[in-house]
């Protein structure tokens, strides 16, 4: 425990060995078979069998038959630690992103409920329903949004809207809002001003 993992199993001495015995055997003339297969399993591997940083340069024939020798010594080396941790960094990180979504998504759906049942109890009741078309964009209007629409006419207070129109919907905002497409259950509402609405109406009635 707390030594640095290392790219390789082979002791020192097992390097100190191959690379002498490299240096032995190597010779002045290049084995084309051998440069033909010779392959590092790794790069941080590569760099503790030379015993310096890979890419600097290009392995020299001698070093080419030592990592010959350390693949036949050593066929499946430890997973490379940089590597290997990095991976698992970016992982977590992943994870810890994909569980804060849920998590975001979960208390917006419950915002979401709590908002239609004070709506319900106000006498409104509604579905999500979304807009494909738009003419422009105005502030209190959510371009192609999702917007909280009226199954039944609601009145409450000076708010007045027929069934089927979106909560936003005025006289001058209405051609915004004109088609309304059902979407599958469980999409949540997006636009601003029908959910600024329906906050109203439900401090109204809490
Ligand atoms: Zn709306």
């Amino acid at each position: 425990m707390g030594s640095t993992p290392r790219a390789t199993n082979l002791t020192p001495e097992e390097l100190e060995e191959l690379r002498a015995r490299a240096a032995r055997e190597a010779g002045p003339f290049v084995n084309p078979a051998i440069v033909g297969t010779a392959r590092a399993h790794n790069p941080e591997w590569a760099a503790e069998i030379l015993g310096r940083p890979v890419g600097a340069r290009r392995s020299t024939w001698p070093e080419l038959y030592l990592i010959h020798l350390a693949v036949l010594a050593e066929p499946t080396p430890p997973p490379p630690p940089k590597e290997t941790a990095a991976r698992a960094a970016r992982e977590a990180q992943e994870e810890k992103r994909r569980r804060a979504a849920a998590e975001e998504h979960a208390r917006q759906v419950e915002a979401w409920r709590e908002l239609e049942a004070a709506l319900l109890k106000a006498g409104a009741r509604v579905e999500v329903r979304h807009n494909y078309t738009s003419h422009r964009h105005l502030e209190t209007y959510t371009q192609g949004g999702d917007h909280v629409v009226l199954l039944e006419p609601f009145h409450f207070g000076r708010l007045h809207r027929e069934a089927g129109v979106s909560l936003c919907c005025t006289p001058s905002n209405a051609h915004n809002v004109e088609i309304l497409e059902p979407i599958p259950d469980g999409r949540l509402p997006s636009c601003q001003a029908c959910l600024r609405i329906a906050r109203s109406v439900a401090r109204r009635v809490s």
